[in-house]
């Protein structure tokens, strides 16, 4: 079902997603060579603690995996596309890694999703290229999530803006969000025939596109959660909670002025 957020419940999902953006900055100042995956999920836990939020995906069980979720954060390296588990032998950074961070947590009862993608040390030119289109593909998503355009819009202005080099991985896709982590509808990166409902005003969605250096390809390894390309190539993967206003999109996941 496709929930409508009232005009109070989007001001506290924009409250949270400040909390949200604030925490990943942090978090993105210990993406350095030599600190761990497991320091970057402590520190995670700590800033929600702070903040007194909750992490919605430590503990969370989705249907396709065989143990709940073990931490707060999904940190995933170089061909790691989403849900890397930092604490599962945590992971030393090294020279030029990339590396993406997604967190979700729920505020006041309201959730919002956001994912940054960045190198740790000096980046090549070719992650910095990667990661450039995925957050190009991002914000094309979100300039077409309006009221009137429907989720297939969304979908073409995220591909649309990928240049052929790149991948775009289809088998993960962005999803309504807020009263719940995963809500109706569900928004592909890749067009896949349906052209998806009608976006109106009070809908939330969590955008994220995901680019490969290579193919669209993916599997999931062993652990049960980690996805990488199935060519081995560099992936990136950026996210943004966004609510359809009556004038246009607006980002929850950012820094407010007022915090
Ligand atoms: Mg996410």
């Amino acid at each position: 079902m496709i929930t409508i957020k009232n005009k109070e419940e989007i001001e506290v999902m924009s409250e949270g997603g400040s909390i949200l953006a604030e925490i990943l900055d942090d978090l993105e100042s210990l993406v350095k060579v030599g600190n761990t995956t497991l320091d970057i999920d402590d520190r995670a836990m700590e800033l929600i603690d702070h903040y007194k939020v909750e992490p919605m995906i430590l503990g969370y069980h989705p249907v396709f995996a065989n143990h709940p979720y073990p931490a707060a954060t999904c940190v995933s390296i170089n061909d790691q596309v989403v849900h890397g588990i930092p604490n599962h032998k945590p992971y030393t950074f090294k020279n030029g890694d990339l590396v993406s961070i997604d967190l979700v947590i729920a505020y006041k009862g309201l959730v919002v999703d956001s994912a940054r993608s960045l190198v740790a040390g000096e980046a090549t030119s070719e992650a910095l290229a990667l990661i450039g289109a995925t957050k190009e593909a991002l914000m094309a998503g979100i300039k077409a999530a309006r009221p009137g355009n429907r989720v297939k819009d969304i979908t073409m202005a995220i591909s649309g803006s990928v240049p052929k080099r790149f991948g775009i991985v289809e088998a993960f896709c962005g999803h309504g969000v807020g009263f719940d982590l995963h809500e109706a509808p569900q928004v592909p990166n890749v067009l896949i025939g349906d052209p998806g409902p009608v976006l109106k005003p009070g809908m939330v969605l969590a955008i994220e596109p995901m680019l490969t250096m290579g193919g669209h390809e993916v599997e999931v390894k062993n652990d049960g959660y980690t996805v990488v390309t199935k060519d081995g190539s560099l992936s990136a993967h950026v996210e943004h909670t966004v609510a359809i206003m009556k004038n246009g999109p607006e980002i929850l996941t950012k820094r407010s002025k007022v915090r």
